[in-house]
């Protein structure tokens, strides 16, 4: 099966648009030219479903739709194409309006850059003792784009060649010095668009380094989703699984930490036999996906998630909350609702799949786990709980929030009791205020998807 893309310059060729409402179409067309647009063959002919498309979570996946702009975001990219503006100054309108769409760029950007001899290494992210995540350079594009992503025009400005070069003896060397790290995230973008022999580069370095505090060798990736080929009939599909058994046979744990927001992406025979041949090489998939509205906000699709994923032997991870999507409003879900869905669909699975957790938001100090609404005396709070923290001393110990049906982020949330921080904000803002910081390091914003 060979790749086609569709982007915003051939999308009009897609045969079942060929009915398609104009107007639909010219707002694919403008809002594509603000937020990321990338589809391809396989999920238009396997995983839309053209016959209610304009509703279809799949299609809304990777189509832009018109309510994903605020109307005078719209109005004005919709008057620069009819103005047939030049590419340099619409794409200058374009960045102005991204600018304004992510609301907190400055609180995820800089922070969490490890060094080595006082070299920046931006090529990693350590935020979470036991756990580094490594960008590998040719790993920061995937076979699609989600619609609520707001990453890869950041991850375009990796400084390539600088860095291809010797990121792994980095990555090697960063872990030889810190002996508490367990486990090396690949992360991108999508580290399943390198081909066998760039993967096997990374891997092997890791292999041969013989580093024995490295247990779980973890890749994060949709392609299960968006190119199942990857691992069927791709020239260099065979390759990669004979490199995920010689991973497993070194005596460490890959897991590939698959990214699934709904079960159609599980129903192909393509993701099901992908599916299948990643597991006969002993690699462990976990699933974990953030909460959208439009694409999955119903406990019935989390429900049929987890039962499908246990069913194809995938252990349900994690159910994120998302904040800072570049169309935070179209797909934004308060956290009580969050919880509400969460609660709902996780009381009717079995323990098999209750393995999941959440809602989870990845915020600044930590992933902080939304455990639920409780009344005291007959008022309700928030129930809230780091699994992972900016200090490993802040887990496990839950705290209260001021109930608020309409927050959708930690920063929105009050302490509960008239209390004027939470308990770990004066250590936060202390460690926060001492880290150096780059604004060239643009490629560390936490994914919705890591
Ligand atoms: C989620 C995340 C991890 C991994 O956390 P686990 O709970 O071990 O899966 C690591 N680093 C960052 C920055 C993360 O957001
Ligand atoms: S959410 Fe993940 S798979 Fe989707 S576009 Fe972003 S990085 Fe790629």
């Amino acid at each position: 099966m060979k790749y086609k893309m569709y982007s915003l310059y051939n999308f009009r060729n897609i045969p079942q648009l060929q009915n398609a409402p104009e107007e639909k179409l010219r707002a694919i067309e403008v809002v594509g030219n603000v937020l990321p647009f990338k589809t391809n063959d396989y999920v238009v002919n396997h995983l839309i479903d053209w016959d209610n498309f304009e509703q279809d979570p799949m299609f809304i996946l990777n189509f832009p739709q018109r309510e994903m702009l605020a109307p005078n975001h719209f109005e004005r990219i919709a008057s620069a194409l009819v103005r047939n503006e030049n590419r340099r100054d619409l794409t200058m309108l374009a960045n102005s309006i991204r600018m304004e769409l992510n609301p907190h760029p400055a609180d995820q950007m800089k922070h969490n850059v490890p060094q080595i001899d006082g070299q920046k290494l931006s090529g990693l992210q350590h935020k979470y003792a036991e756990t580094v995540l490594f960008f590998p350079s040719q790993g920061q594009t995937c076979h699609a784009y989600c619609t609520f992503c707001f990453r890869w025009p950041q991850f375009t400005g990796i400084d390539e060649l600088r860095f291809a070069m010797r990121q792994a003896d980095l990555l090697v060397e960063y872990l030889r010095r810190h002996p508490q790290v367990t486990d090396v995230l690949f992360t991108g973008g999508d580290p399943m668009v390198m081909g066998t022999q760039q993967l096997a580069h990374y891997l092997d370095a890791l292999l041969k380094a013989d580093l024995p505090q490295v247990k779980n060798i973890r890749i994060g990736s949709k392609s299960l989703t968006f190119w199942p080929y990857r691992f069927l009939t791709d020239p260099d599909a065979d390759s990669t699984l004979r490199l995920f058994e010689r991973v497993n046979r070194s005596g460490k744990s890959l897991a590939f930490m698959a990214h699934f927001n709904h079960p159609r992406e599980l129903s192909t025979p393509q993701a099901q036999e992908a599916i299948r041949r990643i597991r006969d090489t002993g690699t462990l998939i976990r699933s974990q996906a953030p909460l959208m509205r439009h694409i999955n906000d119903s406990p019935d699709v989390w429900r049929d998630l987890w039962l499908e994923q246990s069913r194809q032997g995938i252990i349900p991870y994690y159910m994120f909350v998302a904040r800072d999507t570049g169309a935070q409003q179209y797909f934004a879900v308060p956290l009580v609702r969050a919880w509400e869905i969460f609660r709902d669909a996780y009381s009717q699975v079995s323990g098999i799949s209750k393995t999941v957790r959440g809602p989870s938001m990845s915020a600044g100090p930590g992933k902080v786990h939304v455990l639920g609404v409780q009344e005291i005396q007959g008022k309700p709070y928030l129930l809230l709980n780091f699994l992972q923290a900016r200090r490993a001393d802040w887990v496990g110990r839950p705290f209260l929030a001021e109930y608020d049906p309409k927050a959708i982020w930690l920063d929105e949330l009050r302490p509960a009791f008239g209390q004027a921080s939470f308990f770990y904000e004066e250590e936060y803002k202390r460690i926060w205020k001492n880290e150096p910081t780059d604004p060239v390091e643009k490629n560390l914003i936490e994914r919705i998807c890591a």
